[in-house]
Parts: C-alpha cells; structure tokens; sequence
C-alpha cells in the first residue's frame, strides 16, 4: 500500500467535512441523479484558482465524477 501523501488536500479533514457537507446538501448527483458514490466536486478547479467553498462545490456520483475529470484533462 503506498505512503499517504501528507500534502494531498483531499486527505486532510477540512476537505473531508467540505465534502460531507456538499453531498448532504445536494443528497445527489448533480448530473445524472444517482446517489451512487457521491463526492464533491469543484466546479472551477483548484488549478485554476475555485475556491474550496460550497458555492464552488457540486455533489456528483462516481461516473460523472470521473468523466468530468477525464473531460477536464483533455481539455487541459
Ligand atoms: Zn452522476
């Protein structure tokens, strides 16, 4: 198993209740309306200055996640 990244801010608590507190708000994907695996996502990414902040946070389940990651990098 691989070291846990200290620097990652996905691991650190701010972010985890962030989180929590996006998903119970929006209760489900803001995409397709699964409630499957749902996590926050940022609207404007961190890369190009989003905030961690409700107002730049959606709730999105597992496969949208992934295709607007993957969406995101190509277009990167
Ligand atoms: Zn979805």
């Amino acid at each position: 198993m691989p070291a846990l990244r200290r620097a990652d801010p996905y691991e650190q608590p701010a972010w985890r209740a962030l989180s929590r507190f996006v998903v119970s708000r929006d209760g489900s994907c803001r995409q397709c309306g699964s409630s499957y695996y749902l996590s926050a996502h940022h609207v404007i990414p961190r890369s190009e200055g989003g905030a961690d902040h409700p107002a730049n946070l959606i709730a999105l389940c597992g496969a949208c996640h992934r295709r607007e990651d993957a969406a995101r990098r190509r277009a990167a």
